[in-house]
Formats: structure tokens, sequence, C-alpha cells
């Protein structure tokens, strides 16, 4: 693929050692791509090598068919990177904040660097706040300032680390509408372990555990791989243990104090648990049978979708 990242083989081991990635192959296309997976499964490590701040240890990634690590410049100068912990500094205002993080970047304009700023901050929403101290933004407002300072200077590749932990609802869809509308004619990568961040934003996803990518998919693929193997039921405390060890458990949620929402994966040749219901398949089922089922019990539709199959706007 020449348009859009491409990984291969990529293998990262830290000193220790740590297999932090064991041979990932993928290709992200222009657009929002979800990268799922638990704390320590290898995500952060996969997006800075991505981003030419980490050398791997085996393997390659182009990024436009430009060989990343070989020119660690080509992707630093296309790319904006919003990291999961942005410092800012309190005292200043949203602009002077912003400006100062341009001329970091190295980054003015014809109408010089104020200009460029307040162009980004409306473009972010916070034009009615760029006079007032960070120490005074909301989360979400000093996620949408993190935002505008990847954005500068219009990056090819857009990275961005777990970005909604801490926002409330209204913040998490502001940020998730600005996120979807800067997709256009980027790469940009979302890594999360929240699944409904993904459900929301991403035409395709990967799941990564352990350092393997164990998906590569969209979401929509997921669910339909899961039709008709997961059924829901209530379980008592008491019950659930038992219930555990004889069926593939996914979620057990506790209802009113008394009983549990329990969902359960029952792969095509096994019995579901008495008085259980067939349930339509979330994609938080899907993510929980790839991360706690064995691989060979996976069904294969689940895990994989061709890229052609890549639904935008979905
Ligand atoms: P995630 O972003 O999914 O939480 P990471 O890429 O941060 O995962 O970590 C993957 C694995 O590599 C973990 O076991 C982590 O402890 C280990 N790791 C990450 N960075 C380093 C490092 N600089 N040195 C040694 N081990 C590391």
């Amino acid at each position: 693929m020449a348009s859009g990242l491409s990984i291969r083989g990529l293998v990262k081991i830290y000193p220790g050692p740590v297999s932090a990635l064991r041979g990932i192959d993928l290709d992200v296309p222009t657009g929002m791509f979800g990268l799922l997976g638990p704390n320590g499964a290898g995500k952060s490590t996969l997006m800075t090598i991505a981003a030419g701040l980490v050398e791997p240890t085996a393997g390659s990634v182009l990024l436009d068919g430009v060989d990343v690590v070989a020119r660690p410049e080509f992707v630093r100068e296309r790319l904006g990177y919003l990291p999961q912990e942005f410092g800012f500094y309190p005292d200043l205002t949203g602009r002077a904040m912003l400006e100062f993080l341009l001329r970091l970047k190295g980054i003015s304009g014809p109408r010089g660097r104020r200009a460029v700023a307040d162009e980004l901050l409306e473009r972010v929403n916070l034009a009615d706040a760029a006079n007032r101290k960070v120490a005074g933004y909301s989360g979400g407002m000093k996620q949408r300032l993190g935002l505008a300072q990847a954005i500068a200077g219009d990056p090819r590749i857009l990275i961005v680390d777990e970005p909604t932990a801490g926002l409330d609802p209204e913040e998490r869809q502001r940020f998730y509408r600005l996120l979807a509308e800067l997709a256009a004619g980027r790469v940009v990568i979302l890594s999360t372990h929240i699944v409904d961040d993904v459900a929301t934003l991403c035409p395709r996803m990967g799941i990564i555990r352990q350092g393997s990518l164990v998906a590569d998919t969209t979401p929509s693929a997921a669910r339909d791989g899961l039709a008709g193997m997961v059924f829901e039921g209530f379980v008592a405390d008491a019950d659930l243990p038992a219930c555990a060890a004889r069926h593939r458990l996914l979620s057990a949620v506790l209802v009113e104090g008394r009983t549990n929402r329990t969902r359960v994966f029952v792969p095509p040749a096994a019995e579901p648990p008495a008085g259980f219901s067939p349930s339509p398949a979330t994609l938080d089922d899907a993510y929980l049978v790839l991360m706690r089922v064995a691989a060979d019990e996976v069904p294969p539709a689940l895990a994989r979708s061709a890229p052609a199959a890549a639904e935008p706007g979905r």
C-alpha cells in the first residue's frame, strides 16, 4: 500500500528483555483508525515507532511509501501528536500557550504566529476562551488545546493517545466530533482502551494483545462475526464462579445489588447456560472474546475483514 501507514514484521524488544511488539503487520489508510488494547499491550510502543521517535528492533514502517525508520525526519515533519499527558503552563492564556508551542515547533505563517494560533483556536472551538488562563480550562478544553498544537502545520498523520480519559460525556462528544472532522485527508490513529471511543469514531480498528495484533477489522464486521454466539442471562453472586468455570464468561454486571446480568460467548459447537437467551453482539463482546478466548476459538470473521470492507462513517 503506497498511501497511509504500512507496518511489516514490527518487533520491539526493550532491555529486560521485554517483548513489547511481537511481529505486527498492519496497514492504516487515510481516515480514523482505532488501536484498541489493555494497558501494557504495546500501543504506545507502536505509536512512538510510527512517529519516528523510537527505533524498532526489527521490521519496517512506511508512511506514504517512505521508510520512517531510515528517515525519521520525514514523519516528524508530517506528524501531529497528542500525548496522554500534555504539559501546559497554567498561568498562560490559551492563545499564549499555543503561540509558545508553535514557536517550539517552528511554525509560523504569512500573517505571523499569532494569526496561526487564532486560526487554530477557531478550528478547535476555543476562540472565545483564547484570553482565559489555561488553569481555568476544563479537561475537554485542555484536550482541544492539545489538539490545536497537534494539527498545527497541517500534518499528514495525527496520533492521539487516550484522549477522552477524564472527560465528561458532553466534552467527549465534542472532542469526538472535532477529531472526526480532522480525519479528512489524513491518517489519524486513536490509541485507547475504551471500546466506546472506537465504536463511535473509527471505520477501521486494530486490537493489540500482549504485543500481537489479534484483530484488523471494522467495528461492524467484529460484531457480525460474533452473531448468534452471545447469550445473556441472570446469575446470582453465589453461582457466578460455577458459571465462569463451565462457560466463557464475557461480563457480569450487578443489577440492583441482587443479581448479575451475565453475558457469555458460546462457540458454535457449545451449549448456552440454561435460561440464557441470545443477545445481539456488541463491540465490547468482540473485544472481550479477543482478550479472553484462546486464538483457535476466536471466530475468524470476528478478527479480520478485508480493507475493501471498510465502511466510512459507520
Ligand atoms: P500500552 O501503551 O498498550 O500501555 P506500552 O507500549 O507502553 O503499552 O508497553 C508495552 C510493554 O513494554 C509493557 O510491558 C511495558 O512495561 C513495556 N515497556 C514500555 N516502555 C518500556 C521501556 N522504555 N523499557 C522497558 N519496557 C518498556
